[in-house]
């Protein structure tokens, strides 16, 4: 075997390409050695500076000292012990998000469980709500959630998932989901009755490329789920963990769910999603109904509350938001010169910058050739997701890059 510092990138790309499963195919031409701060680092040395943060993950950036101290400390305390026990670093997270999600359900603390993924904790809050109903003797067949969002890639979070190329390959599937058009109001409403077990959605769609609901669309998906007794189940795996400048983004707007999912950033990048549900909306698992091996293990557990305490410490839910704030100013005032800017859109650091020309996935490229990772989502659509821990001289200079670029593309010099 030939260590990866005397192999090409080529060379990497054929040897993957043999035993990794195509799922991804042909990735990002880069083989990503170390992190540190804001930078990751290639094979070749290349620095990079990353507005993508493994896609939400990283809110704390690469190798902060307090998460890195902790996973370490937790390792060679207790990795993992099974749900047969109780340990402390799985309370003393559940208490933490209990409180975080008081705001949610009306001042009471909600009650947690613990997957190791998005996927999973969308599946759990899924089973949750049937269950629910099921345990009152009136199983509800109906889940209802909006076209262009994202759940995961579960049978079942594939097939609430509304964009059917993450669920088609894959019938039969889970029934009773109904898709509605996102942000059509009259949509929600003739779509949710007394047969609807919940009503699935994200507050900001992420993986279609950054796409708020309206005010009126969540607080009618509210009003629906209270008239029907329908569960309210907000998916904030991508928009929760202080991304868009609130801890959740429910709180935003002011929503009062029944269940909301986390994931991502949890961790910092150590595996772990979570649910938490409403004292009410909890009562629907009994013993038996759900489990995990490794969910709420000692140590995915151990770098969420690090994550936690940093958020403390430094304040970063509230910094998203004004780091949020700083950057879309510039990218709007940049958009005012720049026609190939045609919107900026989402909150916090949680940006989606929709072009006039199918130009995303070039300039994302070219974008990594001054160093700058983003992410592409379709072919007009860049999407930041940067470290909450990024500083504002480092999203000012990826803008006067992101200016650049744009310049280079409209005077044809990207060809060159
Ligand atoms: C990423 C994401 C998921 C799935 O999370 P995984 O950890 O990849 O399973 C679900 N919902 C939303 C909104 C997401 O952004």
């Amino acid at each position: 075997m030939q260590s990866n510092e005397s192999m090409s990138i080529s060379q990497i790309i054929e040897r993957d390409h043999k035993v990794y499963l195509n799922a991804f195919g042909q990735r990002t031409p880069l083989c990503i050695e170390r992190g540190e701060g804001c930078c990751l680092y290639d094979s070749e040395g290349h620095a990079y500076l990353d507005l993508i943060g493994g896609i939400a993950v990283n809110v704390l950036g690469h190798g902060h000292p307090g998460l890195t101290e902790a996973i370490c400390r937790q390792a060679a305390q207790l990795i993992h012990c099974s749900n047969y026990y109780y340990q402390m670093p799985q309370l003393r997270l559940a208490e933490r998000l209990s409180d975080y999600a008081k705001p949610l359900f009306s001042g009471q603390g909600g009650l947690v469980f613990f997957g190791n993924s998005g996927a999973e904790a969308n599946e759990a809050a899924i089973k949750l709500a049937r269950a629910y109903f099921h345990k009152q003797g009136q199983p509800r067949p109906r889940i209802v959630s909006a076209r262009q969002s994202f759940h995961g890639r579960t049978l079942a979070t594939a097939a609430v998932t509304g964009q059917p190329r993450y669920s088609d390959p894959f019938a039969p599937l889970p029934s009773g989901i109904v898709h509605v058009p996102f942000n059509d109001i009259a949509a929600l409403q003739a779509a949710v009755d007394t047969t609807t077990c919940a009503v699935v959605l994200e507050l900001i769609q992420g993986e279609s490329g950054v796409h708020p609901a309206t005010a009126a669309y969540a607080q009618l998906a509210e009003a629906v789920c209270r008239e029907t007794g329908a569960q309210l189940i907000i998916d904030e795996i991508q928009t929760g963990m202080g991304r868009t400048g609130a801890f959740f983004a429910s709180e935003r707007y002011q929503l009062t769910p029944d269940i909301v999912t986390l994931a991502k950033g949890l961790g910092g990048g150590v595996p772990i999603g979570a649910v938490i549900a409403s004292p009410d909306s909890a009562a629907g698992f009994t013993p038996g109904d759900h489990g995990s091996t490794f969910g709420g293990n000692p140590l995915a557990c151990a770098a969420a509350n690090a994550v936690l305490d940093a958020y403390e410490a430094e304040q970063l839910v509230a910094r998203a938001g004004q780091l949020g704030q700083a950057v879309t100013t510039r990218l709007q005032q940049l958009a005012q010169k720049q026609p190939l800017i045609q919107e900026i859109r989402g909150a916090g650091l949680m940006i989606g910058i929709e072009f006039s020309a199918e130009i995303a996935p070039a300039l994302r490229m070219n974008l990594i050739s001054h160093g700058y990772l983003t992410g592409a989502v379709g072919t007009s659509t860049l999407r930041l997701l940067p470290p909450l821990t990024i500083s504002r001289e480092e999203l000012d200079r990826f803008v006067d890059q992101l200016a650049a670029s744009l310049e280079g593309i409209s005077t044809g010099e990207e060809n060159k």
